[in-house]
């Protein structure tokens, strides 16, 4: 077999389509269609309504067995698994992604665009900047760590009134409330328009929100591994008079307005998530929202792009949606909903939309079905499990042989279990790599099958591309016509310590769980505020299906620890952290931005993978 080049040589080895002749061979209009050069566009929500009478086409979720912290090809058999549908099996195909934070591309893991002859191209662009979403986020998010502590500053260095008369300016002789302080009053239930008819205790009820400073949940982010942004002091310069505070900063794509973005169903909703994100409690308990700061108008102003899905395309020229890529450990992992709702109207009733959920099916999965799913109401018609040899080798406790391996795919049976609460179809697709032997592959493809799997398959699609799949393909086909009894795994209504103890119990395999003494906290004070009924986003390593990271295959016998449990009310969902989570990765001694340089003469970019 001829070696396979690496990602950066196959990727520029393939001159894509013009991106406006492939936004037509979809059936978008030109109007429909914003370009960002030759290679990406943005795609207007206009569509939905256009297509809305159009059946849905078939429905796939890509995730996998408990990974290697290499990963085991969950985007690259994303990507080969359309190209194998649309290119050689002549369907119409979508597929939907992620868009990588630049945290992991200069940090260790290096980009997302799948690999090998299986890539989302150009993957300079993919990996990059794309269209800018995750700057807007950005700016978005730090405008509200902004608003947040000048507010703070303003309401403790200035009297009631002060304060009244610069947040309600004179204009023309009069004072004049914004829509968004009229909205405020009537929270407060002040029924008033006019300034001037503000009593002395609605100036100070109005004026004041009183933030806790220790209250503070929210906080800066920035899309950069920098760990010595982890723990900071913010207000050291003298103009800020001495109202220091301690804070940190979070990766961009851990932040509830990428979980807002990627969850969001129109531009409506939107405004209304990112007016309901609770930053921080008053010092009597109230909750303190980004509408009480007066800025949801303004993130919706900073978002309006970043909510319209990027096409892209595949080696092989099927289409890509790149849309959202909130993080799959403290937030939910998933790429958005209105690119995977636009793609199920573009593909038509026969087609097919692959979207891939991150990390293993404990983690990804079951994030996409109880919470995506549960948000959007799209009802998946398969699930594709990716396994490797050499991840349920690790799983068996050693490399060396077949025993151990078989050991391993406990952990498979684990994953196919947990699909199966749901009641989804699950095909296994083992993952080749050249090191792989025929008897490993055909165990895992047994083994996959006793466990229940509806059909495993192996693929070969990182060396071969889409012709590489197409017995996956196959075998998606066949169990798309299969019939699925798509169930939750928990009622919304349940208390919230219920709610985490059916996923620990049902799909982690612990005993029980514990409530540490802030989780026990929080469960009160979120039930008190009415927001237990927001599904659970678990924090949890991806490494094993319990805590500890080190535990491999099927740990049994354990108890979860629940530290905390934070909330992102405007995305919609409840955190509960198992043990530490870091919110911002560090760069390694040997961090992958040393390969990265451009060439001057071409213009090219080297070094990314
Ligand atoms: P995941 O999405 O599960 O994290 P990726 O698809 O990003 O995994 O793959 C992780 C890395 O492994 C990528 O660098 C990819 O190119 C490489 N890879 C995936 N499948 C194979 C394979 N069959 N042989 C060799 N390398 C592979």
């Amino acid at each position: 077999q001829k070696p396979v080049p690496s990602d950066i040589v196959i990727s520029r080895s393939c001159v894509p389509k013009p991106i406006d002749c492939m936004a037509r061979e979809v059936g978008l209009l030109s109007d429909e269609v914003e370009l960002y050069g030759k290679t990406k566009a943005k795609v207007q929500l206009s569509i939905i309504k256009r297509l809305q009478s159009q059946p849905d086409g078939k429905y796939v979720v890509v995730t996998g067995i408990t990974p290697t912290p290499l990963g085991e090809g969950k985007s690259t058999t994303t990507i080969g698994l359309v190209q194998a549908l649309g290119a050689h099996m002549n369907l119409n195909v979508f597929a939907c992604v992620r868009q990588p934070s630049q945290g992991p591309t200069f940090g260790i893991k290096g980009g997302a665009a799948g690999g090998g002859y299986s890539q989302v191209i150009p993957m300079e662009e993919f990996n990059l900047h794309l269209t800018g979403d995750i700057h807007a986020i950005t700016a978005a998010n730090n405008l509200v760590a902004a608003a947040i502590d000048a507010r703070m500053f303003h309401e403790s260095t200035q009297t009631d009134k002060a304060l009244y008369n610069r947040l309600v300016p004179l204009s023309g002789g009069q004072r004049k409330f914004s829509p968004i302080q009229i909205n405020r009053l009537k929270r407060l239930g002040i029924e008033k328009t006019d300034p001037s008819t503000l009593t002395e205790e609605e100036i100070t009820r109005f004026a004041r929100l009183n933030i806790d400073p220790s209250s503070v949940t929210w906080q800066r982010v920035l899309d950069t591994n920098d760990r010595f942004l982890r723990k900071i002091t913010i207000g050291q310069s003298p103009t800020e008079k001495g109202y220091t505070r301690e804070a940190q900063f979070d990766i961009t794509v851990a932040s509830e307005i990428m979980a807002v973005l990627a969850l969001t169903s129109s531009l409506e909703d939107m405004r209304q998530r990112l007016a309901k994100m609770v930053v921080a409690t008053s010092c009597s308990g109230q909750p303190i929202t980004t509408e009480d700061l007066g800025v949801s108008g303004a993130l919706t102003v900073l978002m309006k792009d970043a909510i319209k899905p990027n096409l892209m395309q595949t080696l092989e020229g099927t289409p890509v949606f790149v849309h959202a890529g909130p993080f799959a450990n403290i937030a939910h992992g998933n790429s958005s909903i209105l690119a995977d709702k636009i793609a199920l109207k573009l593909v038509g009733p026969d087609g097919f939309v692959v979207t891939e959920a991150g990390f293993g099916a404990d983690i990804g999965m079951e994030k996409f079905f109880n919470i995506k799913c549960r948000y959007s109401g799209l009802r998946p018609h398969v699930v594709v499990l990716v396994a490797t040899v050499r991840a349920l080798k690790m799983h068996g406790g050693g490399p060396t042989n077949l025993e151990l391996l078989e050991k391993g795919c406990s952990n498979m049976r684990k994953q196919i279990e947990n699909a199966q609460h749901f009641g989804v179809p699950v095909v296994v697709a083992v993952n080749a790599f050249k090191t792989d032997t025929d008897a490993e592959l055909d165990l895992v493809c047994s083994m996959a099958k006793a466990a229940g799997a509806f059909d495993a398959v192996r693929c070969s699609h990182w060396a071969e591309g889409g012709a590489g799949a197409v017995a996956l393909g196959q075998a998606v086909q066949r169990a798309s016509g299969a019939t699925s009894n798509f169930k939750f795994l928990y009622d919304l209504e349940l208390p919230i310590a219920d709610k985490i103890r059916i996923i620990a119990q049902k799909i982690y395999g612990a005993d029980d769980i514990e409530l540490l003494p802030e989780a026990q906290h929080k469960v009160e004070l979120y039930t008190k505020l009415g927001f237990d009924n927001l599904p659970i986003c678990m924090a949890k390593t991806h490494l094993s299906l319990s805590h500890e990271a080190d535990k491999k295959g099927v740990p049994t016998g354990f108890i979860l620890p629940i530290r905390d449990i934070r909330a992102s009310v405007g995305a919609g969902f409840l955190f509960p952290l198992v043990g530490t989570m870091p919110t911002i990765p560090g760069l390694p001694t040997r961090p992958c931005f040393y390969d990265i340089d451009l060439d001057p003469e071409t213009e090219e970019v080297n070094g990314l993978f």
